[in-house]
């Protein structure tokens, strides 16, 4: 069994005594790759260093976090791409809305920078990790400013043509099921698949727009980003008992568009409540999901991670190869 952490901040000085350890643990655990999200420019170097790892299985992604919105200027945008040309770094995120009363940004202040990082993620061909935040668990608030900014950058009716396809699946008739190519099979055991980007809005080369980070919205919300082709991140939360209308939510989503993330060192499971999150510990949210959804932990696992290759694609020419010396 294999799995993919995609969204963890291994940077963080709670790993500053053991980061190698947490490393080994997190291969040991069955873990095939990690991402490491830097939420602040601050940040940028460290995710980049630590993705130069010997291991070639960690790969980082550039983020700008709303709490630091005010600290966004023209310039941030030429200095996000210079970083993005780094050949492991395959996302921009997480950017998005922080609505809680702790963020201190103004929320006009952050949908402007949201949108200026977002639209230079696109340009770039890059995945965006979305971080979207309530005020309080039943406002839908940042959501519905999220997704209108969202509808702005990837014009539904053409992104509405996203869809998962799998081997042997024939997409039907379409304007653009000639292009649709099949998944190749590599021999990472991995598969790619080579339509996504023909079928994707004309200003976007990112094979799909990206994915909603710890993902914890309503239904239809969760519907309307799938329709868009973003993926949706889950996290420990799915193994608090708590945490049914979550669960419910999740069991109407299709498994073609959930990947696993332990957002470390925040978010551990239940059994690890009050401690410190790591990669290790993604299993217990790959089980959650699975035992949710009535299907073999197995079958999570190899949804999620080639999920995790399509989204953050692992395998475009010019990225070294995955896996690479580890
Ligand atoms: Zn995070």
């Amino acid at each position: 069994m294999s799995l993919i952490d995609t969204h963890c901040h291994l940077s963080d000085p709670a790993f500053d005594g053991d980061r190698e350890a947490v490393l080994e643990r997190a291969w040991a655990a069955g873990l095939s790759a990690v991402v490491e999200v830097a939420d602040t420019e601050e940040n940028w170097a460290k995710a980049r260093n630590l993705a130069e790892h010997p291991s070639g299985r960690v790969w980082w992604a550039v983020g700008f976090h709303p709490y630091v919105a005010d600290r966004f200027e023209a310039a941030t945008i030429t200095r996000l791409k210079e970083a993005l040309r780094h050949p492991r770094a395959v996302a921009v995120g997480e950017i998005g809305l922080d609505y809680f009363k702790h963020c201190a940004v103004p929320r006009p202040r952050q949908r402007e920078v949201f949108e200026s990082l977002a639209r230079c993620g696109v340009e770039e061909g890059k995945p965006l990790i979305l971080h979207c935040r309530e005020s309080s668990p039943d406002s839908i608030e940042a959501w519905t400013d999220m997704l209108s900014i969202l509808d702005r950058i990837f014009p539904s009716s053409q992104c509405r043509s996203l869809k998962v396809c799998h081997p042997g699946e024939s997409r039907g008739p379409g304007p653009n099921a000639d292009s649709v190519k099949p998944f190749q099979t590599l021999d990472t055991g991995f598969r790619r698949y080579d339509g996504l980007s023909e079928r994707h809005c004309p200003n976007a080369t990112a094979p799909v727009p990206g994915v909603a980070h710890c993902f914890q919205g309503t239904s239809e919300i969760g519907r309307r980003l799938v329709d868009m082709g973003f993926f949706l991140g889950i996290d420990a939360p799915v193994t608090y008992p708590k945490a049914e209308s979550l669960r419910a939510v999740l069991r109407g989503l299709p498994l073609e568009s959930l990947v696993l993330e332990t957002d470390s060192p925040y978010l551990p499971p239940q059994a690890r409540r009050g401690g410190r999150n790591e990669p290790s510990f993604l299993p217990a949210v790959g089980e959650a999901v699975a035992r949710d959804r009535g299907v073999p932990t197995e079958t999570v696992a190899r949804a999620t991670t080639s999920n995790a290759g399509r989204l953050y694609n692992f395998f475009s020419p010019g990225v070294p190869p995955f896996g690479k010396g580890g």
